[in-house]
């Protein structure tokens, strides 16, 4: 099984023995959960943006990250998301493009806008997984 499916099984779980849940109700939140989980799982690999308008080639790779855009430092195109996909192209992946171009470790390779979206959305379910898990500790 994958993975996210079984995260979503476990939060379903978690709520269901709070509260009373029809089957189908449960059947319902697994799939919407997984599919939200699937969905952060991806987002790199999905998220790829097709205005791919050449810009000035930018040196400095930290300016390389904007609100909207990301540039690739590599050919100077712009995107949303830089793509394992888009690197191999290069020859490279995350790890050794950060390294080549000075970025820290770990610097997430999408626009600053994607960057918070994603970060507020893993705070949500986070949160969401405490407090069924308070609930569960509560009884
Ligand atoms: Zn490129």
């Amino acid at each position: 099984m994958e993975d996210y499916l079984k995260h979503a099984i476990e939060l379903v779980k978690a709520q269901a023995s709070v509260r009373v849940m029809s089957e189908e109700e449960m059947a319902d939140m697994i799939a919407s959960l997984a599919a939200k989980l699937k969905k952060l799982d991806t987002f790199e690999e999905s998220e790829e943006c097709c205005s791919c308008t050449a810009e000035a080639p930018v040196t400095d790779a930290k300016r390389s990250i904007k609100e909207k855009s990301i540039v690739c430092l590599e050919c100077g195109k712009t995107f949303k998301v830089i793509t394992k996909k888009h690197l191999i192209l290069h020859g490279l992946d995350a790890v050794s493009y950060r390294a080549k171009w000075g970025l820290k470790k770990g610097t997430p390779l999408t626009c600053k806008e994607l960057q918070r979206a994603r970060r507020q959305k893993m705070k949500d379910m986070k949160l969401w997984e405490k407090r069924a898990m308070a609930r569960e500790a509560a009884k």
